[in-house]
């Protein structure tokens, strides 16, 4: 895979093999359902508005109407999958691709056809949802953050689509829980996933998504701690069971391991930060950050944790790590 910098800045990169990626299998099976689908209606419509013996003029005139419907209708269920083959084909600007390697770590550990997906998730994340600054102001950099938050936890699903939100706020600082930015409250939240008149929105406080990416020694990072929130409510409940990503017959055994794991919390035999203590639910999006950000270290100290978190999540950012820093040493 090779990439290169045009004269306007942007970096350009060949297209992704679409034989190897299961994004396009998927992006493939939506196409073949749709004209399955089409093709159906088509046929149910032409069936019911002919009359019983048809003459060959009157199969023709209802053709001449059903045939252009059914494009219409194949066109508006592929939109999507037109729509972000365009993103994906436009130029990715160099200095996002700069701002990723600066600021986010685990984008640093991907090797060149990783990071070219995750460049086009991103992109795609950063045109299909609003990211807007409430009484600040936000830059390219909180942006690729929020993004770059968003696609960590998902990276090992290709073509996930955060169907459960569409708009991302950005506070000055942390919060209250009536969402006013109050630095003196002590119960100062610095992210939220919304529920009710605030469903399909998160708040992120500005500071702590910026040291989330910054300070990568402290296993805190907001950004990622509420997108994994998000991820354990696609089945509709915040609870530390993704069901998404857990088979049935793994919950148990994962609660068991997270009870377990809270335990040595309490007791004070864990690593891991206390605030992990509140819930289940806390403690699997704890758990997430130390992962993602210090995927050796939780390997050493909680390594049946680590085997399964790498098969929720559906990565092993520990090799990368390792694959990475050989990389390096090699150059
Ligand atoms: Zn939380």
């Amino acid at each position: 895979m090779t990439n290169s910098t045009n004269s306007r800045g942007n970096l350009q990169y060949n297209s992704t093999n679409p034989q190897s990626d299961d994004r396009f299998r998927l992006e493939r099976l939506t196409r073949q359902l749709a004209g399955v689908l089409t093709g159906v209606v088509g046929f149910l419509a032409l069936a019911v508005s002919l009359p019983v013996h048809p003459t060959m003029l009157e199969v023709g005139f209802h053709l001449a109407l059903i045939v252009p419907a059914g494009f219409g209708l194949y066109y508006f269920l592929t939109r999507r999958l037109r729509r972000r083959a365009v993103i994906r084909q436009a130029p990715f600007p160099a200095h996002w691709h700069d701002i990723l390697e600066k600021e986010v770590s685990f984008y640093r550990t991907l090797n060149a056809e990783e990071q070219q997906r995750f460049r086009e998730e991103a992109h795609i994340f950063l045109k299909e949802k609003r990211i807007t600054g409430i009484n600040t102001s936000i830059d390219d950099t909180v942006r690729l953050l929020v993004a770059a938050s968003a696609i960590i936890p998902i990276f090992g699903f290709p073509g996930w689509e955060w169907e459960q939100i569409s708009e991302i706020l950005i506070y000055p600082h942390s919060f209250t829980e009536d969402y006013q930015t109050n630095q003196e409250s002590e119960k100062s939240i610095l992210g939220m996933v919304g529920s009710g008149a605030m469903n399909r929105m998160m708040i992120l406080s500005k500071p702590e998504l910026l040291q989330g990416f910054r300070h990568t020694q402290d296993g805190h990072n907001v950004g990622i701690h509420e997108f994994v929130h998000l991820l354990d409510k696609s089945d509709g409940v915040v609870d530390g069971v993704p069901e998404i990503a857990l088979p049935a017959r793994a919950i148990a055994p994962w609660l068991e391991l997270v009870r377990t794991e809270m335990e040595r919390m309490r007791q004070g035999h864990s690593d891991m930060n206390p605030y992990g203590l509140t819930n289940e639910g806390e403690f699997f999006a704890v758990a997430a950050e130390y992962f993602f950000e210090h995927p050796d270290k939780m390997q050493r100290q909680h390594p049946q944790l680590y085997a399964m978190l790498r098969k929720i999540f559906r990565q092993d950012p520990q090799s990368r790590l390792t694959r990475a820093l050989a990389d390096m040493i090699k150059l």
